[in-house]
């Protein structure tokens, strides 16, 4: 059971693949961390089915497997795991503080890794309509949509994927994308244009969700070259138009660029000493499982660092034995 009274050296905020791999680093170098999971255990990749691009496993793995893989080394290293959404930090002076409700948690170092969430299209009833035919995750929800008909909105490789995931369940899959080109890579790209089940909408955007009591039950789409208004009728409408990273709680905190991305440098260095961040949250950029555990890696590795060159102040770490032991 995680121990309010103790000053934590490394707190790592996330479960995906950047958080876990911190964990088995920062566990294998006696830091006992502290993991804080949130409404999604194991990330976006819990999501997914096969991983084909995650080294080592020729034959590819099960999204949840990798994770629970992960989570299992993790547990291995004495990483202490819990439930929680933090709902307000504090990294004005050390220690850094994090409340999970009323509880105060406090580390001296901390790892971000808490990811980044399905963006929406910003319709007046999308949200309302989550879980009633408005989805982001096929793999999650495609079986609800056996011979129904189907959008997915977006260009990119998470749109071509969930498109071709799709078509082996849906009667029609038709995709709404706002310009005349693909911006999936053509490995993906070229899968669903070749798929004859797929219709494909150019230059075209949903503008309206049309349901009725029992949910979805079309689209409004405008050309956007015309000006052309039309419905297509729908059970389904999967939203795969990127990411935004989770990093609300550290506004007027930490550095972000323009996206809210968090900012790093030399490795997962943030721009207060002691804090790190890792994965989604700070890359636009790749945003790949393997490069999210890669940035897990370097945070696990500063934060001990930093930890190292700390001045000793026994009333502030190896509190009733939990960290490391030392004098430094
Ligand atoms: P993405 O690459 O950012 O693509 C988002 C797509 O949604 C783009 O086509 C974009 O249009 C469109 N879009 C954005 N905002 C929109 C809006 N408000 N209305 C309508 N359309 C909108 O996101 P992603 O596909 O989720 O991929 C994210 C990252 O994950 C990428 O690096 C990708 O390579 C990676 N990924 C890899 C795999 C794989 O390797 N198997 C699978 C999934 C994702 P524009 O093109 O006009 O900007």
């Amino acid at each position: 059971m995680a121990n309010p009274d103790l000053i934590y050296e490394i707190i790592i905020l996330g479960s995906g693949p950047a958080g876990l791999t911190a964990a088995i680093y920062a566990g294998r170098s006696r830091c006992c961390p502290l993991l804080i999971e949130g409404g999604q255990p194991g990330g976006q990749l819990t999501t997914t089915t096969a991983v084909d691009n995650f080294p080592g496993f020729p034959q590819g793995v099960d999204g949840p497997e990798l994770m629970d893989n992960m989570r299992r080394q993790a547990e291995r290293f004495s990483t202490e795991f819990i439930t929680g959404e933090v709902s307000k930090v504090d990294l004005k002076e050390r220690p850094f503080r994090l409340w999970i409700d009323e509880t105060l948690y406090r580390c001296m170092s901390l790892i971000i890794a808490t990811g980044a969430s399905a963006r929406l299209l910003g319709l007046d009833n999308e949200k309302e309509l989550y879980g009633r035919g408005v989805s982001v995750c096929a793999t999650c929800d495609g079986f609800f949509y056996r011979d129904k008909d189907v959008v997915v909105v977006g260009g990119g490789d998470t749109a071509m994927e969930e498109a071709v995931f799709l078509t082996r369940i849906a009667r029609s899959v038709t995709v709404v994308h706002r310009r005349d080109s693909l911006r999936a890579t053509p490995v993906l790209a070229d899968r669903a244009l070749a798929n004859k089940q797929i219709t494909f909408r150019w230059d075209s955007e949903v503008t309206e969700i049309l349901s009725n009591q029992s949910g979805v039950v079309g689209i409004k789409v405008t050309q956007r070259n015309t000006g052309t208004v039309e419905d297509i009728s729908c059970h389904g409408v999967f939203i795969a138009i990127g990411h935004q990273p989770n990093t609300h709680l550290f506004e007027d905190q930490l550095e972000m660029d323009t996206e809210g991305y968090l900012t790093t440098r030399h490795g997962a260095e943030t721009s207060i000493p002691g804090v790190f961040a890792a994965g989604d949250v700070q890359d636009p950029q790749f945003r790949q499982a393997i490069t999210a555990a890669g940035t897990g890696c370097m945070a696990a590795i500063q934060a001990e660092r930093y930890l190292d060159d700390l001045p000793y102040d026994p009333s502030l770490t190896c509190q009733k034995g939990i960290c490391r032991p030392k004098p430094r």
